[in-house]
């Protein structure tokens, strides 16, 4: 194990903790991932100090989750978390523990965590702590739960799903007992709000295996209490793998013939994310009767354009697709990508015809922005000119 983890902030506020006399070490996704060969980012710290004692250790210190014993540490102006070690007891809602209890051991603290792969801490020194074999389950890419995993997803729901998620991001197969122990347990995926859920979504579609990680959704019956979710998800998963979130998304809703503003409103995506799947959905209507003009390599945005494409390839695998390469040489051939790249403006209507503002403005300059997209005329001043006059003309006839 090499000495190099963390950042040197990070390395600093472990060694500054055992200074003070408190155990502190890595754990979580960094260690996973460091121990994968993956370059990690996010270094959770864990401690055995109580978070006053931790704010004793540091000058500058925020409080972020202090009640859950989560301390934001500000070290050479980096932010770093560090978490007190604890326990959760006693879930009633299936999502959060009635009380966080904070404790000494570390032991304790690795035992509350989600997977086996997720409950490995490292020492300063590079010492791997890992009573509940999670290096084992890293070697052989399984998914297990720490302890009873019936228990562990009746304590908190949310767990399911971040299962099929690491299952998308790792390509690893969930554990036989822990992915039975989400069959059992699916329903009640329908307690954990749906912000916790999106935030797993997203990683899950941009994970190197989403398609396995939508079978797995629907074998182990989750996706039946997802807000929305097709009951056939083939072409959901011939979509697959995607680059973005968008494009998952994008993929869903054209799958499940959703609206955008219903998938929107079901998984609180954000204004700019409803607006992408609602331009996607255009775009895709387009699609349907041809390859994209002109005007929707215009219109659309080139990410609009590929998530779109992607699913229209997944539903017509027989015909050849648009490759990206070419629609973005295709965007970059057009003479203007906006209004705002015309050389003409509004004003320049009024000085030419010396007549007063009104509606005509804009109906002309919508005609001079479609004669310059399609190569009516050239996008050059005095060309335009000529152009708007002589239609005029035409017009008068
Ligand atoms: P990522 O690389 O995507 O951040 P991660 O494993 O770091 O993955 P986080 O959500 O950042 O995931 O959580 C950090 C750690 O906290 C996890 O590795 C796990 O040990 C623990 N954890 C997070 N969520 C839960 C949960 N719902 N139940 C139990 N433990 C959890
Ligand atoms: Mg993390």
């Amino acid at each position: 194990m090499t000495s190099e983890f963390g950042t040197a902030s990070s390395r600093k506020v472990v060694r500054l903790l055992e200074e003070a006399g408190y155990e502190a070490v890595f754990v979580g996704g960094a260690v996973r991932d460091h121990l994968l060969g993956k370059e990690a980012s996010d270094f959770d710290i864990a401690t055995s100090a109580f978070p006053g004692e931790v704010k004793q250790v540091f000058p500058h210190t925020i409080d972020v989750g202090i009640a859950h014993g989560t301390v934001m540490v500000i070290m050479d102006d980096e932010p770093i978390e560090v978490t007190t070690y604890r326990t959760e007891s006693t879930y009633t809602d299936h999502r959060r523990p009635d009380e966080v209890n904070f404790v000494r051991s570390l032991k304790d603290d690795l035992q509350r965590r989600d997977f086996t792969i997720n409950a490995i801490a490292l020492t300063l020194t590079g010492e791997l702590i890992d009573p509940y074999g999670g290096i084992e389950d890293l070697k052989n890419r399984k998914i297990r739960a720490v302890g009873n995993a019936s228990d562990r997803f009746h304590e908190d729901a949310l767990r399911m799903i971040r299962a099929v998620r690491f299952s998308s991001v790792l390509a690893f197969e969930i554990e036989s007992k822990t992915f039975l122990a989400i069959e059992e347990n699916a329903e009640s995926i329908k307690h954990v709000s749906v912000e916790r859920i999106k935030a797993e979504m997203d990683k899950l579609w941009r994970g190197v295996n989403p398609a396995k990680a939508i079978a797995a959704l629907r074998e182990t019956g989750l996706s039946d209490h997802l807000p929305l979710f097709p009951s056939y998800v083939q072409l959901l998963m011939d979509c697959a793998p995607f680059t973005t979130t968008d494009q998952g998304w994008s993929a869903l809703m054209l799958t499940g013939h959703y609206s955008a503003s219903d998938l929107a409103k079901a998984y609180k995506l954000s204004n700019r994310e409803k607006a992408f799947l609602s331009d996607v959905l255009s775009a895709f209507g387009r699609r349907q009767t041809s390859p994209f003009t002109i005007d929707d390599y215009y219109r659309f945005t080139l990410e609009v354009l590929v998530a779109t494409e992607k699913v229209w390839q997944a539903m017509h695998p027989e015909e050849t697709g648009i490759p990206v390469h070419e629609m973005k040489r295709m965007q970059e051939s057009l003479p203007i990508r906006s209004k705002d790249d015309l050389k003409v403006n509004g004003k320049d209507l009024l000085a030419w015809t010396g007549q007063r503002g009104g509606r005509w403005v804009g109906e002309w300059m919508e005609r001079i922005e479609y004669a310059v997209l399609h190569r009516h005329c050239p996008n050059d001043l005095d060309k335009i000119k000529e152009w708007f006059f002589n239609e005029c003309k035409k017009r008068k006839r």
